[in-house]
């Protein structure tokens, strides 16, 4: 299984980073989670194609995490016409908001038809639910918009949390225990944001959060440097393009 990160930029092209995607790849099919304006472009240059795209998680409504679903959709009309759509499982109303997004875009071209849709109502959150018969994922309210969702998807005896974005809660250090690796927002050096992490809340919880690798993504200016100067952390920096192999 290959995990490779596609954005793991803010909303503002921070560090040059692009905004939030990324993309786990298995031997039969890919999934994406979340699906930044510049998706489609990494899609392309650091995975390849994209005929294998068989489930879109997204973990809200945020332009910055749905803004390319548009353009993914538009070249898999155009180019893999002969396959099928992906599958998208996100929040309670998904499928209207990624309906008028797409009609904004390209109004009359009925991007969404043929596209499947799962949404995740309260009753579903932190229940054991399946996509296909081996990935296994649970849900869990964020701290962010009211749809916000985090995710941990097991396939085989890999387990990955992605909080999406969020400001610090308990949920966090729940779904992260046991995870080979925590996939987290860390947006801005000191609280200042509502709805985000910081890298001082973050080193001041870090000793709760259990899982065997934690990556800081939604990156702004300077969370780089900053967690690197902390070292002896359970924490690896990616840059747009860079895998973790499991
Ligand atoms: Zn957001």
């Amino acid at each position: 299984m290959e995990v490779i990160f596609l954005g793991s930029g803010n909303a503002f092209y921070s560090e040059n980073m692009d905004m939030s995607s990324l993309l786990i790849r298995l031997d039969d099919f890919d999934i994406l989670v979340d699906c930044g304006p510049g998706c489609l472009k990494n899609y392309l240059k650091y995975a390849g194609k994209l005929h294998k795209l068989k489930y879109i998680f997204l973990t809200h409504f945020h332009g910055d995490h749905t803004g390319g679903l548009p353009f993914l959709l538009l070249y898999l009309g155009h180019f893999h016409q002969d396959l099928p759509k992906p599958v998208i499982i996100g929040p309670r109303g998904a499928k209207n908001r990624i309906r008028k997004l797409c009609d904004a875009c390209y109004q009359g071209s009925r991007l969404i038809k043929g596209l499947a849709f799962r949404e995740i109502g309260k009753r579903h959150l932190e229940q054991r639910l399946f996509v296909g018969q081996n990935v296994e994922f649970r849900t869990y309210a964020m701290a962010h918009k009211k749809e916000s969702l985090a995710y941990r998807i097991t396939i085989g005896d890999i387990s990955m949390a992605i909080t999406g974005d969020t400001g610090w809660n308990s949920k966090i250090v729940e779904m992260s225990e046991g995870c080979e690796l925590l996939i987290s927002e860390c947006s801005t050096l000191t609280p200042e944001t509502p709805g985000h992490l910081s890298v001082s809340e973050w080193l001041a919880k870090i000793d709760l959060l259990k899982a065997k690798l934690i990556v800081p993504v939604h990156r702004g200016k300077d969370v780089r440097g900053a967690l690197e100067k902390e070292g002896r952390l359970p924490v690896k920096i990616l840059q747009d393009g860079d895998k973790l192999v499991f």
